[in-house]
């Protein structure tokens, strides 16, 4: 999730170190649970938390009624996003049902509840149990670029999805990034529960009074027991030999399945509605969004072009700051030009905000020198590509970046390209 009402917000749901803070355990905020807690009558029962976002917090599960693990999104309990879990739902559930084999790369809503707590009535959504995030992907590669063979798996991938939401539902995600699109499967395999043959929690270990020493506790003991997982298998890998090991320090992706799917719908909409106002994520925000022109499914494309890019460096394509004396959307409006060439007047005039950042002529008013550094050669001369490497991304990703929404291709046409098989 990006946004709600006027203020938007990254969701950084990933890291070792970071974590969604107390303040958010309060009224209306996250729910407070712990290993062993049971929700729905007690037919799940949370193992591990998973990640977090914004809107939410997200737990590793067991279904001890079909014996499986599932994940478990808990949802802040004020109103506004109780309603957001509930316009989820309504989009997962379309999904769910036009994807009866579960083949289109988008997660797979399970069931859903409200579960009521110290902190209020939160809305519960259990979805099939995915893997890391592409943010973890790429932070686990040291964001050195994940190489051009996974960058194009992904990019098939997401595209899949990406048509069968466009294409034959008619909804737009509107918050397509790195922290929105899950493997299938974990990264390490020791955070697997099931290829890990981790056995679920089913009773409550610690006090069942809440407070934060008791959540890092009970956190504490967990990552104690991954960290001893992690350390039996790389004792394992150092009998294999040497080069095993060193395999380990250079983080290789050989192994790892890339397949994935996309998640996170509480801002998605149907696009058959006219649509305007602010959606998606700062860096991987829209020319038109952010003029105020209206959007719609290419909106989401653009996004894509800006992830797989990010894939492909390790850093993200757009990363605009408030300068002296101009705002962070015009020097977001600058970078795309200095990447993709002037912005076509026509567009540049076309939205709500147009004459707050472009003169007549279609010339940014307070930022007057760009300096021009297309894709290509941003590619050679800052990441080190080979020029065929930078040749064959550039061309992929230049027209989805089309400043024209009506211009960029569909994500049916992009698996047609040829850059991708
Ligand atoms: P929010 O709307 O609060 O951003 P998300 O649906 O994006 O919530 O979930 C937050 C985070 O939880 C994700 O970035 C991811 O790390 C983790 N997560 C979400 N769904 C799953 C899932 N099905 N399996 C594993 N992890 C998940
Ligand atoms: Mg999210």
């Amino acid at each position: 999730m990006a946004f709600l009402g006027n203020g938007y917000c990254s969701s950084g749901s990933e890291g070792e170190d970071e974590d969604e803070g107390m303040e958010g355990y309060r009224k209306g905020g996250y729910h407070a649970a712990r290993p062993g807690d049971r929700f729905a009558g007690g037919r799940f029962v949370a193992q591990r938390k998973l990640g977090w976002g914004n809107f939410s917090t997200v737990w590793l599960a067991y279904d001890t009624l079909l014996n499986r693990f599932v994940a478990l999104k808990i949802q802040k309990s004020a109103r506004d996003y109780a309603q957001a879990a509930l316009h989820e739902i309504e989009l997962l559930s379309a999904i769910a049902k036009g994807d009866p084999t579960n083949s289109k790369n988008v997660v797979q809503l399970l069931d859903h509840f409200k579960h009521a707590g110290p902190n209020g009535h939160h809305v519960c959504l259990v979805t099939e149990f995915l893997g890391d995030s592409l943010l973890r992907l790429i932070r686990y590669n040291r964001n050195k670029g994940i190489g051009l063979s996974g960058v194009k798996e992904i990019c098939r991938s997401v595209l899949v999805g990406l048509d069968y939401l466009h294409r034959e539902l008619g909804i737009i995600h509107t918050d397509l990034k790195p922290e929105n699109v899950l493997l299938v499967s974990t990264i390490n395999p020791s955070k697997d529960p099931v290829r890990s043959g981790f056995t679920p929690i089913l009773e409550r270990t610690v006090s069942n009074q809440y407070s934060g020493s008791v959540i890092s506790f009970s956190e504490k003991m967990l990552k104690m027991r991954a960290r001893r997982a992690v350390a039996k298998i790389s004792l394992r890998r150092e009998s294999l030999g040497g080069v095993a090991a060193e395999m380990e320090k250079e983080r290789s992706l050989d192994g790892i399945s890339l397949k994935c799917k996309i998640v996170d719908f509480g801002n998605a909409c149907w696009g058959s509605q006219q649509l305007a106002g602010e959606i998606q994520t700062r860096q991987y925000r829209a020319p038109e969004v952010i003029i105020g022109a209206g959007y719609s499914y290419s909106a989401d494309m653009w996004s894509f072009a800006c992830m797989a890019f990010e894939l492909a460096t390790g850093e993200v394509l757009f990363a605009p700051k408030t300068c002296q004396g101009c705002s962070e959307d015009e020097d977001h409006l600058a970078l795309m030009m200095e990447t993709l060439g002037k912005m076509p007047k026509k567009i540049a005039s076309s939205g709500t905000r147009s004459k707050d950042y472009f003169d007549r002529h279609g010339d940014l008013k307070r930022i007057r020198r760009l300096k021009f550094w297309p894709l290509e050669r941003l590619l050679v001369q800052r990441y080190n590509f080979t020029e065929p490497d930078a040749q064959g991304l550039a061309d992929f990703l230049r027209p989805i970046l089309d400043f024209t929404p009506e211009n960029r291709p569909t994500a049916a046409a992009c698996l047609k390209n040829p850059w991708l098989n």
